[in-house]
């Protein structure tokens, strides 16, 4: 832009949270003193239906080239604000942010050394504003199909969610069927149990064409970008295909035997099993990673289902967007973890649940060391919120819930069973408040122990759980049958492998990071890929299935165009001073640059639907060659002056 610059500044009140203690009227009238402003102004609230009005209308009014905005976060209202210019004429990246309410007003109570600041930060949003430049967005065409990863609940409803409205969806599946976790535990309310509702999604999968369910197959590699990435998929042998009847007899004359996974270990499995009665798909799987290959199976299976010769595949599918929903592992408790693997009456809640339900080794009764208890215990928290030196520091979220429902449903079942919850804190947040009044009708008995943890003693008299109760503030020793460790969730054990292939990141609690909480909470920071379920955090079965939707919305709305915006604020080489050290290509996080021969020089190149905008490959070319689009070096050294108070005519 070579025309002079013509700068509004607009300085915002937020009500009080900014006027309240920066002097806003002196930072608009300092505003004015500034090289190149022709109007500022302050306004109460400037991103309201008004305050967007009056710098509309000054645009017009003043022939304005460039607008600073001097208010809150540009996370919360740059694109406000951008529309606004747009709306009245201008390109809508002539607009500069000043934060002087997150980096001012919220953080400063000495009014005038505030309102200094405040000055300061909008002297530099000037600086930088008198060099920005119009930037152009770029369109690229977009593939009407998604990926999703992971066949639980989160991945399932998004998968539904996209094939209702018109996009094609391969369900990628680590396991032999879909379903997760939740098609063997757990509760939505205390009359649909987790399998109840996968069951029903099942239905709508089988029936739906758009739907291409991957079962025993992983992405292994991700390239591309929104709209138009590219995923190979490894299939691994199933070695057992559609014609299989359910018969069962292979299973029969299988020599191998192994813990099963879908009872949580409670049972043992053989190499060639159905991990539920109603998994889908609905035939026989062989665990390809302990099978020896005996033949025994194919043999006797008389309908051909069987070809052991089977060799893993890879597969590569074009889609638009990636959801990836690939859910939590349980945590697993150490040996001796509250008597944990000591005793055969120790067990987890995952394995309870197993045993309550119809299809459990002992077929919905619960039958602990070879009987029904007289009285067992839950101890909560394990794993989670601190209690023992391998816990994390979250809560869990489900566990509350599901060992309350659980002991409900032993008092109905088994009212003569003395039921206690050992908890720190009971989360049953929402309408499962409802359970805990419910489980106190029912007797159940709750145990408050605070900081100090349970001791669980095993000894031949039986099992005993000392604990200080807090409520009586006294030391208690309870006779128990046996004891349900509520244990939490971890993210899941090949996360890193995720993290390999997907380029998302992790948060500090080891699951996937969101773009923003509270802005993005179901978006990855990379464009295109969503996320869905536990893979950023503990969910119950509800808040999973949410989720799912949200990223469905999320992908369909990025898609349902055909094309997808790239945003310009990205990095641009200057092939006259680039010297092809190739520098930039190491940085860059997203694989965004190349090396190319242009007229026989080596010259980086920047795929501009790959480039995240990061910065790091400007940071890093010794030449000056990349630069930021919106960021570049006049511009932040215009604001660096600026800020130490040099000459702004730079
Ligand atoms: S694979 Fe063959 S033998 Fe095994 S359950 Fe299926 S049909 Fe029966
Ligand atoms: S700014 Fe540079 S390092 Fe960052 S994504 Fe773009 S090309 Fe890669």
């Amino acid at each position: 832009m070579t025309e002079e610059p013509r700068i509004g500044v607009y300085v915002c009140h937020c009500g009080f949270n900014i006027a309240g203690t920066v002097d806003v009227k002196k930072v608009a009238e300092f505003a004015k003193t500034l090289p190149n402003v022709v109007v500022a102004k302050d306004y109460v609230f400037m991103c309201s239906e008004p305050g967007q009005d009056l710098i509309k209308a000054d645009i017009k009014a003043h022939n304005l080239n460039r607008v600073v905005v001097s208010a809150c976060s540009p996370s919360l209202h740059e694109i406000t604000f951008r529309t606004a210019v747009s709306e009245a004429g201008l390109n809508k990246y002539l607009l500069e942010m000043a934060n002087i309410r997150e980096h001012c007003s919220w953080v400063h109570h000495d009014k005038e050394k505030a309102t200094e600041k405040a000055k300061e930060i909008v002297r530099m949003a000037v600086a930088k504003a008198r060099h920005l430049e119009p930037l152009e967005e770029l369109e690229v065409k977009a593939e009407p199909s998604a990926l999703v990863l992971g066949g639980g609940v989160a991945g399932m409803r998004a998968a539904l969610e996209l094939a209702n409205y018109g996009f094609n969806v391969y369900l990628v599946e680590k396991a032999p069927t879909i379903g997760g976790k939740a098609a063997l535990i757990g509760y939505i309310d205390p009359k649909t149990k987790g399998p109840d509702v996968v069951s029903k999604m099942f239905d709508r999968i089988k029936d739906c064409p758009r739907i291409q369910v991957l079962t025993n197959a992983e992405l292994i590699q991700l390239s591309g970008f929104a709209g138009n990435y590219n995923a190979k998929i490894r299939i691994n042998p199933r070695y057992v295909n559609e014609k299989c009847t359910l018969c069962g007899e292979c299973e029969e004359v299988c020599p191998i035997e192994v813990s099963n996974e879908y009872n949580f270990g409670l049972n043992k499995r053989k190499a060639i099993f159905l991990p539920f009665s109603n998994a889908y798909p609905p035939y026989y799987a062989i665990d390809y990673r302990v099978c020896v290959k005996c033949g025994e199976c194919e043999k006797v299976c008389r309908f051909g289902a069987i070809n052991l010769k089977e060799e893993p595949k890879t597969i590569e599918l074009k889609v638009g967007s990636v959801i990836i929903a690939t859910g939590y592992d349980p945590y697993r408790p150490f040996k001796g973890e509250y008597g944990y693997g000591l005793h055969q009456n120790i067990i987890t809640l995952f394995q309870l649940e197993r045993l309550l339900d119809p299809e459990s080794p002992t077929k919905g009764e619960l039958i602990i060391g070879g009987k029904v208890p007289k009285s067992i215990a839950f101890i909560q928290c394990v794993g989670s919120r601190n209690t023992t030196p391998g816990a994390k520091e979250y809560c869990s979220r489900m566990c509350c819930t599901t060992a309350i429902n659980s002991a409900i449903k032993i008092k109905e079942k088994y009212p003569d069973t003395n039921v206690y919850i050992l908890y720190k804190d009971i989360m049953t947040y929402g309408s499962d408040e409802t359970l805990y009044e419910e489980a106190g009708k029912k007797l159940v008995q709750f145990i408050k122990f605070e900081d100090k943890i349970p001791k669980v003693s095993i000894t031949p008299e039986g099992l005993f759980i000392d604990v200080f109760e807090y409520t009586i503030q006294e030391n208690i020793r309870i006779p128990v049958d046996a004891i349900v460790l509520s244990i939490g969730m971890l993210p899941p054990r090949d996360i890193e492998e995720l993290i390999a292939v997907t380029r998302v990141s992790c948060g500090g609690e080891g699951f996937v990071r969101e773009a923003h909480l509270k802005l993005a909470p179901v978006e990855a920071p990379t464009k295109g890929i969503f996320l869905a379920g536990c893979i950023t955090g503990p969910k119950n079965i509800l808040e999973s299935i949410r989720m799912g939707s949200a990223a469905a919305a999320k992908a369909m709305s990025l898609l349902s165009k055909g094309k997808i915006t790239i945003e310009p604020m990205i990095a641009q080489v200057n092939e006259e001073k680039c010297s092809g050290c190739a520098i930039c290509v190491g940085v860059c996080p997203y694989s965004a640059i190349s090396i190319k021969k242009v007229n026989g020089d080596r010259i980086a190149y920047v795929e501009k639907a790959l480039c995240m905008g990061c910065g790091t490959c400007n940071a890093a070319c010794p030449s000056g060659a990349m630069q930021h689009l919106g960021f570049k070096d006049i511009q932040l050294l215009a604001q660096t002056r600026a800020v130490f108070g040099g000459e702004m005519n730079v």
